[in-house]
């Protein structure tokens, strides 16, 4: 028994669950690629995609990511790793999809920043940033592309701590950039990693190690290179913030990495370093309080449903982060909101190209279990009879909406069915005007490319073709007044009244100064943000 407990806490110590989060063609599909090669779980770079040719990404798993060549929903990968065991959550890019992201988030311990050095901190890369400060996710930065002409590093450290507010310490340092990126320098360890050109990061670098006096390096550097560097490091200990790992843990600092995913310089040098600072999963919030996760009652949340992931089984599969205890497939576990014993008997782990089954999976393992429509997102699954609920995923406000309907009435079955899927799948949020039947509903999403995916689905897992009208509402709030009656509200000419599937009442605006307008017509009302 004591020796059960220790090797489970001992699977515990070794998980590490991360994010990775970036504006798009930052190199966040490469350099997961090239985790998973240094990882063993590959054999070859360029395995995994390109994703504008004709082969596409493991992550991409929807035939309408391949012809957009985006990436529309997020996945899940576990490898192994210097004896860590990682789950690594990627995220799509698009900012269109990014309730996807925030949900993913949720899931995650830390977060991987990728950032272009041509570019520096982007639009989509601030708002994911928000997301996880908000949740007090430690963040670290990988600058990518050094490979390429690009922006002075100082610059960029500038340019996180004045974009993002958060202020930065590199943990290695560039040797160049460009064509003459040629290592990178360890701060932690004093170490200079020199690396060989190899094969266009087929297979991982070969490296010349040594500390930074080695006047090896003044030959294999250049003069040039070799003094910059000793006066860049000079400026940074002298100017840069000091390294702090609580401030690190509490997300106020993050660590710094330069690289280049493409060719493999200063990959493995940033998963060590990465793997070492970050945390095994730490304690979770819930309604019983902090959660230990190496409380032997297994427990998790799901955070994400996907249907119809493979078109030949039509399946549809709940995303279960592990908080606590060990899970071993067919166990029996109280589905806690609905109050029922559940069955997980056909787990599955994501393996870099594969799905597998698993035997058995720890604190911080992503598993997907069969959903025959049973769960919902933020639904919380645990071995005793303990009432416990982990915190509830927040759901983002909509900013787009449409009136859709079905152009072929023998199908509203079909249509409804699809429509009740992909919003309990957290990708749409639904509507309709009060008194009007479920023919023509009003659909609310975060990015608009979300009514293609809606459409591309609707016709190609259920056969419906819609209609689509899009409206002109970008705000939405919630009315909070109980019992109110709607018929006796005042609204303008730029508010629409509907109602949510529990028959609230909710309004939609164009624009800020239409909701001041309603405020100020109707006396009393109230007005929520969120749901
Ligand atoms: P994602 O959209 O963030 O997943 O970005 P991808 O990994 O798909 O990369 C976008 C493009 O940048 C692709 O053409 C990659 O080959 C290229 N790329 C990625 N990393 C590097 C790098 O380190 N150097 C260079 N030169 N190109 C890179």
């Amino acid at each position: 028994m004591v020796e059960d407990k220790l090797s489970f806490i001992k699977e515990v110590k070794r998980r590490r669950t991360f994010a990775i989060i970036s504006h798009p063609d930052a190199g966040k599909t490469t350099l997961t690629e090239k985790f998973l090669l240094y990882g063993g779980a590959i054999r070859s770079a360029g395995s995994v995609k390109s994703r504008r040719s004709a082969k596409y990404a493991v992550s991409d798993w929807m035939e309408i990511e391949k012809q957009r060549g985006i990436s529309v929903t997020s996945s899940v990968l576990q490898f192994e790793y210097d004896d860590f065991c990682i789950n690594i959550l990627d995220t799509p890019g698009h900012q269109d999809f990014s309730e996807d992201t925030y949900r993913t988030l949720m899931a995650a311990d830390s977060a991987v920043m990728v950032i272009d050095c041509s570019k520096g901190v982007e639009d989509q890369t601030k708002k994911l940033f928000q997301v996880c400060k908000m949740r007090g996710i430690p963040i670290f930065t990988f600058i990518n592309k050094m490979d390429r002409m690009g922006k002075d590093p100082f610059d960029l450290m500038e340019d996180i701590e004045n974009v993002l507010g958060i202020r930065s310490c590199p943990v290695n340092w560039p040797i160049g950039s460009g064509k003459n990126f040629k290592g990178v320098y360890n701060r932690h360890e004093n170490q200079i990693e020199v690396f060989n050109d190899g094969n266009h990061g087929q297979s991982i670098a070969e490296t010349i190690t040594g500390d930074l006096s080695d006047e090896k390096f003044t030959g294999l550097l250049g003069e040039t290179l070799h003094e910059q560097l000793k006066s860049d490091i000079e400026l940074l200990d002298i100017a840069g913030d000091n390294f702090s790992l609580e401030e690190v843990l509490n997300g106020n600092l993050t660590p710094v990495f330069f690289g280049s995913a493409l060719t493999n310089f200063g990959v493995e040098p940033f998963l060590k370093s990465f793997l070492d600072i970050t945390t095994p999963p730490k304690a979770r919030a819930s309604n019983l309080g902090e959660i230990n996760p190496e409380s032997t009652n297994f427990s998790g949340f799901i955070f994400k449903i996907q249907a119809n992931m493979n078109p030949a089984h039509r399946d549809r599969i709940a995303f279960l982060r592990i908080c606590s205890g060990k899970f071993d497939k067919g166990m029996v576990v109280n589905h806690v909101q609905k109050g029922k014993k559940v069955k997980l008997a056909q787990p599955q782990q994501f393996v870099a190209t594969d799905r597998v089954i698993v035997d058995s999976a720890y604190p911080g393992d992503i598993i997907g279990i069969h959903d025959p429509g049973i769960f919902n997102i933020g639904d919380t699954l645990c071995q005793d009879d303990s009432k416990l609920e982990y915190a509830d995923i927040p759901q983002f406000a909509p900013e787009h909406f449409a009136r859709i309907s079905t152009t072929n009435s023998l199908k509203r079955k079909q249509f409804l069915k699809g429509i009740t899927q992909l919003s309990e799948e957290g990708a749409i949020q639904v509507y309709k005007r009060p008194n009007i039947g479920m023919e023509e509903l009003i659909i609310g999403v975060v990015g608009v490319l979300q009514f293609e995916v809606l459409e591309y689905r609707l016709k190609n897992e259920y056969g419906v073709e819609v209609s689509k009208q899009l409206l002109p509402y970008r705000h939405i709030r919630w009315i909070a007044n109980e019992g109110i009656d709607t018929s006796d509200l005042s609204l303008t000419m730029d508010s629409m009244l509907v109602v949510n599937k529990n028959e609230q009442p909710v309004l939609l605006f164009q624009n800020e100064w239409s909701i001041r307008h309603i405020l100020e017509r109707n006396e009393g009302i109230e007005l929520k943000e969120h749901s």
